[in-house]
């Protein structure tokens, strides 16, 4: 018989889990602490390695409605525009990786994600419902809400982000996360309400001391997500994605910047803010999985942004998970969550490791700077690719 599979959380990790287990014949009950399912979010990259586990699980030709296809990975400097370095990705990312590199508000792909789960008929979803507890015994494991309910099932997945409660039942030692003194500003416009100057259907990426912007293309190209990752003291809920912001806050930490990043900066009309968060990399399997109890996504590995691989990295741990229980019933749960967690904590690890050095990287300031810039001229695209990841 098909195991009975609970999922605390309902973002990326926790409905890709959801669907790509439901595929697998699996019966889901997941409980999400929102009061329902929203529009929350903006712009999420997904590289080739992401892409191809969507059209795993059905969902690429609803993704490719929703997304933008760029056709480059741009790098200038923020001090003078001056392009460094250039990949080009569209056409060339399905020749290199058989899969397209593609761009997505994060409410698209939730929403997608959330309509496949529905149409499995396998999942039932349950808002309002935060988890504050968790039982494991050897046969079953049960959860319960902060408002006492209780339920049961043969295993449990912790979806529930960085703040997860349910990563205590895994590590018996940890650590809350750690405050990384940068703060991410974030605005979505719509492209149409831009000068044609400000427009692009490339990824845009500009690099300075102690700060670094990106810009890209979501919903078919109709608006654009422009980020800027700065250092600057936390401010407001550590928790909230979504704290008003202002564009003097912003400027407060990088200072001007050159003109054609600047024009973009004040050309938005509304600034949202998160202060990043984050964990030690992965050390061990022990750390994504116990016995009947797995951790996914950023309960699991948080992910900074350096990388744009924190939804990706949920959704092939999804996959990876399903596979690893593939049809097996209630008995087979905790030798699949250990085959899973033994395939998925290196890649993990080393993706979280690899974010972290991208944002020292991208914020270098007096000579690495320098070395970064004359690194990225010479090499170009071979420094941008990463083929480890993308095949992976
Ligand atoms: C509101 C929101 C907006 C985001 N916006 C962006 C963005 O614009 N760009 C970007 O790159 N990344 C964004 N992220 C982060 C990105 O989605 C994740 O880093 C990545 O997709 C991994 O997803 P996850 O499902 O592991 O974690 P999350 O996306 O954090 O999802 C965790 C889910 O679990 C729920 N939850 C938490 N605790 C409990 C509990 N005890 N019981 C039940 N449910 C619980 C949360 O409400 C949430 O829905 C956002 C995350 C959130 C929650």
């Amino acid at each position: 018989m098909p195991a009975h599979i609970l999922i605390a959380g309902g973002g990326i990790a926790g409905l890709a889990s959801a669907l790509a287990l439901a595929r697998r014949c699996h019966r889901i009950d997941l409980f999400e602490q929102a009061v329902a399912f929203a529009e929350v979010g903006a712009g999420i990259q997904l590289g080739p390695n992401v892409t191809r586990r969507l059209q795993a699980l059905g969902v690429y030709e609803a993704l490719t409605r929703v997304a933008a296809r760029p056709d480059a990975l741009v790098v200038r400097s923020a001090f003078d525009d001056r392009e460094l370095a250039r990949l080009p990705l569209g056409n060339a990312m399905l020749r290199s990786y058989a899969a397209p590199y593609l761009c997505v508000h994060r409410a698209d792909l939730h929403a997608l994600l959330l309509a496949a789960v529905r149409g499995s008929g396998a999942v039932t979803l349950t808002t309002a419902a935060r988890i504050g507890q968790v039982a494991a015994r050897s046969q079953a494991v049960s959860v319960s809400s902060t408002d006492d309910r209780v339920w049961e099932g043969d295993a449990l997945v912790g979806a529930d982000g960085l703040w997860s409660t349910v990563r205590a039942k895994v590590l018996a030692q940890d650590a809350p996360p750690q405050a990384t003194g940068h703060t991410a500003w974030r605005a979505l416009v719509d492209m149409a309400a831009l000068p044609p100057a400000l427009r692009s259907t490339q990824v845009r990426v500009w690099l300075g001391p102690r700060l670094h912007a990106v810009a890209y293309p979501v919903r078919r190209g109709e608006a654009l997500n422009v980020v800027v990752l700065a250092e600057a003291a936390p401010v407001g809920d550590a928790r909230d994605w979504d704290q008003a912001a202002s564009l003097s806050s912003l400027q407060a930490a990088t200072g001007r910047t050159a003109a054609g990043l600047q024009a973009l900066l004040e050309a938005v009309p509304a600034w949202r803010a998160w202060t990043l968060n984050d964990r030690d990399p992965l050390q061990g399997p022990a750390q994504m999985a116990d016995e009947r109890i797995a951790l996914v996504g950023d309960a699991a590995h948080p992910m900074l942004p350096y990388l744009a691989q924190g939804a990706g990295m949920a959704i092939e741990d999804a996959v990876a998970l399903a596979e690893a229980l593939d049809g097996g019933d209630a008995a087979a749960v905790p030798a699949a969550w250990a085959r899973f967690a033994e395939l998925r904590w290196q890649r993990n690890a080393q993706v979280q490791a690899r974010a972290r050095r991208n944002g020292e990287i991208f914020h270098a300031t007096g000579p690495l700077r320098w070395g970064r810039d004359a690194a990225l001229r010479l090499l170009g695209a071979r420094l941008l690719d990463v083929p480890w990841l993308y095949e992976g």
